[in-house]
């Protein structure tokens, strides 16, 4: 069997065939959405919309416990369709895409003050006129999601499960290299009857995505590439259909000198490998203090070689394979740059042939610097550049020498420096002695700023993307005219000059109140 499939050849057909990464055989295939198809279906969608944001929280949240509970009835299958297509170990597929989900899910179908629906506002000074404000948050219609391969169960349900309970309907366009997983997630609301139209799949190439972007969806959550992030930006501004963007990471890790060692060193070899370094919250970048950096080095590249890499659907495997031929194809060019520019290979370095899928042999380098492709570019495999630093300043420097901050983590026994050097770094997240980790709370935002994108999904941040903000402003009865309505004079001008002394510095202006009730007296309205 040829080792070269690509994806790209299959772009004018009408069907996705389905590969598994690791040994490249067919797994079955999906239909490719016109953009009639599409249209169709944000029109179910939308039709479904009224009823299911009419039904009560506690309704909602009824079968999303049920969806809950037929993921954990059927873990073993999910499991199994999730690293058949993506190659991620069985292990990854139930701690990193079958438990933040059933996470979120617990947490939304028993937390109702977590979906906000009124806020009451104090409105100072004003509500002395009888006057009263709250904001009503509705739904927003029909959510378009469009998903990346590298978490394609995680990443999409944790946005459709918030999209439903807040009371939105929802249009899923999974990547097309992992297509049957979107069938999956189909299979699940199948599974609990939840009413027609309320969740829909449309599967394709980017071009169906584009079509979602075009349709009458009321948002867009794009999970993705920083290059088709801008394409969906600029087409989803036709419409002004809003959007919510997370991209790339290129993501660092800052090691201080007082770590213990071991467990430090396990904490990078996860965080670079993890998913095969596809992640975007994976680690990138390691920069560790010079007075420990041999030691480190030393026990990330030993802990490295003992990796097991093979199918994942063989529980004892720590890395499966890479998604594709093109993904390799970046990984191979970053480390061509590095290679032909002095860069040390400590372990790995290149494609294991062994190996029939897309195995790509962790790789662990180090005399680089920024200017290489593998510290400033999204290399998104299993590729750990090691650098240096002296002192605290400078590593802060670097961490925050790069166009993406998505996350970082810092690690140390010293909390409080920890916390020092967090503040100063620019990311969305940055954790303390733990990474890559915080996608699973769902109760902490996620997402972050440059280009790694714009909006967040997760916690109350996140909740709120799903909804809107309907401003209802009462004013208790209709027994006055207001003093701002028409009916000006000179008269009205001083009542108001002396009214905004008395009311933006009292002390000073105390003494003009009885004035200011006279020309209150001879003020008037039309
Ligand atoms: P991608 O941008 O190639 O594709 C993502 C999705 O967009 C796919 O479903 C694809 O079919 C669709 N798409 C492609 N072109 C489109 C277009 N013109 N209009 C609409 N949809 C279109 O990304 P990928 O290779 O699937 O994923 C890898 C990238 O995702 C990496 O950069 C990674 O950092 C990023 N990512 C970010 C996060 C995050 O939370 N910030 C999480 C996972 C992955």
């Amino acid at each position: 069997m040829s080792l070269i499939i690509d994806r790209k050849e299959y772009k004018n057909l009408t069907e996705i065939e389905s590969f598994n990464p690791a040994d490249l055989s067919k797994l079955g295939s999906v239909s490719v959405f016109d953009e009639k198809m599409v249209n169709d279906t944000v029109q179910k969608a939308k039709h479904t919309f009224y009823s299911w944001s009419n039904i009560t929280w506690e309704e909602r949240a009824k079968y999303i416990l049920k969806a809950k509970d037929y993921i954990l009835k059927n873990i073993d299958h999910i499991a199994e369709v999730i690293t058949k297509e993506n190659g991620k170990p069985l292990v990854e597929s139930v701690t990193a895409e079958i438990l933040p989900v059933l996470d979120l899910m617990l947490h939304y179908g028993k937390n109702k003050a977590e979906i906000i629906t009124k806020e009451e506002i104090n409105l100072g000074k004003w509500s002395l006129l009888n006057k009263s404000s709250y904001i009503e948050y509705k739904p927003l219609g029909v959510i378009g999601v469009i998903s990346p391969w590298n978490y394609p169960f995680s990443i999409p349900m944790g946005q459709i499960i918030t999209a439903l309970i807040t009371g939105n309907t929802v249009v899923l366009k999974p990547s097309e290299q992992t297509s049957l997983i979107g069938v999956e997630i189909e299979n699940i609301f199948k599974g609990i009857d939840l009413p027609e139209g309320v969740f829909n799949l449309v599967t394709g190439f980017g071009e169906t995505g584009g079509f979602l972007v075009k349709s009458s969806v009321n948002k867009i959550f794009f999970t993705g590439s920083v290059a088709t992030g801008k394409r969906i930006m600029a087409s989803a501004s036709e419409n002004l259909t809003p959007v919510v963007l997370e991209l790339g990471g290129k993501d660092p890790m800052i090691v201080c000198e007082d770590v213990n060692i071991d467990i430090v060193s396990s904490g990078a070899v996860w965080g670079a490998f993890t998913n095969s370094g596809q992640v975007c919250a994976s680690v990138e970048r390691l920069y560790v203090h010079e007075n420990i950096a041999d030691e480190f080095t030393y026990e990330v590249v030993k802990k490295t070689k003992k990796l097991k890499q093979g199918n994942g659907l063989d529980k004892n495997n720590d890395l499966g394979p890479m998604i594709s031929i093109e993904q390799m194809g970046i990984v191979q060019s970053h480390l061509d740059d590095a290679i032909s520019r002095g860069a040390k290979i400590l372990s790995g370095g290149e494609r294991n042939t062994a190996l029939e899928g897309f195995f790509f042999k962790p790789t662990i380098l180090t005399n680089v610097d920024h200017s290489f492709k593998v510290v400033s570019e999204e290399t998104f495999g299993p590729v750990l550049p090691i650098m240096t630093y002296k002192n605290v300043e400078d590593v802060i420097k670097l961490a925050n020498d790069s166009k993406y901050a998505l996350t970082a983590s810092v690690w140390s026994n010293n909390i409080n420096k920890a916390e020092k050097i967090a503040k100063k770094i620019e990311a969305g997240t940055v954790s303390i002695n733990d990474c890559i980790s915080t996608f699973a709370l769902c109760q902490t935002p996620w997402g972050g700023p440059k280009e790694s994108g714009i909006g967040r999904t997760h916690g109350k941040i996140g909740v709120l993307e799903f909804l809107e903000a309907k401003h209802i402003h009462t004013d208790k009865g209709t027994y006055m005219k207001k003093f701002w309505w028409f009916g000006y004079d000179s008269n009205r001008f001083d009542m108001m000059k002396k009214s905004l002394n008395i009311l933006y510095n009292p002390i000073n202006s105390i003494s003009s109140v009885p004035d200011l009730i006279k020309e209150f007296m001879k003020n008037k309205v039309l």
